[in-house]
């Protein structure tokens, strides 16, 4: 079973932990390189971007993190964690730099301010929850939106309910190749069908070494 990374500098470590057990992989948290060495795939939690990216770094774990990026590394990253992925960050502080590798320009707490943190209940046929099937339960905290795209990033989920004013249609939810990002967090309050995603992204993206170990 993979072993999947969490980045455990700030944020919600614990449900990702539960959430990644429940969906199958052997969790790690991630403080020290020396981990990130061995995880198959990782997950960067919420928290605050610009505070991650410090942490990051003073860990010693931002360059080695973009290099395993650059190799493949499944990675999966919710709310700050989307941003860190983001290659490009509306109305950002001149100082914020990303890990980038996801194709996309996301705005920061575009949603609002804190008080405005909400759910919704999303269509997303790629997530397991197309018609007929249970929407997608998504927490929203200062979330970011995505505002584009470019051509090889994959649309997997968009605003359901016009939130806070203009809300409607924003995409939330994105992969481009093996990064997988959502403005929400679905590992609070128990959907389970990003990690699941997310999990098999990590096992499918380990199948070709084990076909040469069996080759
Ligand atoms: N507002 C935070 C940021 O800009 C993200 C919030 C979150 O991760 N819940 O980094």
């Amino acid at each position: 079973i993979p072993t999947v990374g969490v980045l455990a500098l700030q944020g919600d470590v614990r449900e990702h932990v539960a959430a990644l057990t429940a969906a199958g992989a052997r969790p790690l948290p991630v403080r020290r390189p020396a981990e990130l060495a061995v995880v198959d795939g990782l997950v960067l939690p919420g928290g605050e971007s610009t505070t991650m990216e410090k942490l990051l770094r003073a860990f010693d774990l931002f360059d080695p993190l973009r290099e395993r990026i650059a190799e493949g590394l499944p990675v999966y990253g919710s709310c700050a964690g989307m941003i860190l992925l983001a290659d490009r960050v509306a109305g950002a502080t001149a100082d914020q730099t990303t890990l980038g590798g996801i194709d996309m320009t996301v705005r920061r707490n575009a949603f609002g301010r804190q008080v405005d943190s909400h759910e919704q209940y999303l269509t997303a046929p790629a997530l397991g929850a197309g018609e007929g099937q249970p929407p997608l339960h998504a927490v929203f905290i200062r979330a970011p939106w995505v505002e584009q795209v470019g051509e090889d990033v994959e649309v997997l989920a968009r605003a359901a309910a016009p939130a806070g004013g203009g809300a409607d249609g924003k995409i939330v939810a994105v992969r481009q190749g093996r990064l997988l990002a959502t403005a929400f967090h679905p590992e609070i309050g128990g959907e389970m069908r990003v990690h699941r995603l997310f999990v098999e992204m990590v096992s499918d993206a380990r199948l070709p070494s084990t076909q040469q170990l069996t080759s």
